[in-house]
């Protein structure tokens, strides 16, 4: 990776044009607003669980390419694992676009986020690819929205 166009590969700009799980969901168990002021990139992240599992997940917001695609790829690999699982993926994911650039992105519970490795060349924008990520950790630890049934 030598070229920020690299990180816009087909599947950065394939989330971005049909992201699946953009929305809200109506009556969320759990929510959060992530908010990245180095590029201005806003997202709000809206769960519904079942359990401790993450039944549902819906994004929307505005922002760059790249924190577009992450929460887009997030909320599809997120999506039917549970709570704690999902945490360690933003642990995975974290030290992913951290890791030194000798260090090959290749973690097999990552699939496709291994695009995004290429971010470590351009430390402005790991906040972008870690934004949902964050917010998925925020809706974790903030309280649950208490239901009105
Ligand atoms: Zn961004």
């Amino acid at each position: 990776m030598s070229d920020l166009r690299d990180l816009y590969q087909e599947v950065i700009l394939d989330h971005n044009r049909r992201p699946p799980n953009w929305g809200s969901i109506d009556a969320p168990d759990r929510a959060a607003d992530g908010y990245n002021p180095l590029c201005g990139d806003k997202l709000r992240l809206t769960l519904r669980m079942d359990g401790d599992r993450i039944d549902d997940v819906k994004f929307e917001g505005s922002g760059c390419a790249i924190s577009k695609a992450s929460a887009s790829m997030m909320t599809d690999l997120v999506k039917g694992k549970t709570m704690d699982e999902a945490e360690d993926l933003v642990d995975k994911l974290q030290a992913m676009v951290t890791a030194p650039m000798d260090v090959p992105a290749e973690d097999a519970a990552l699939g496709k986020l291994a695009v995004l490795s290429g971010v470590r060349e351009f430390p402005a924008r790991v906040k972008c690819a870690t934004l949902a990520w964050h917010t998925l950790r925020s809706a974790h630890e903030g309280k649950p929205i208490a239901s009105t049934e």
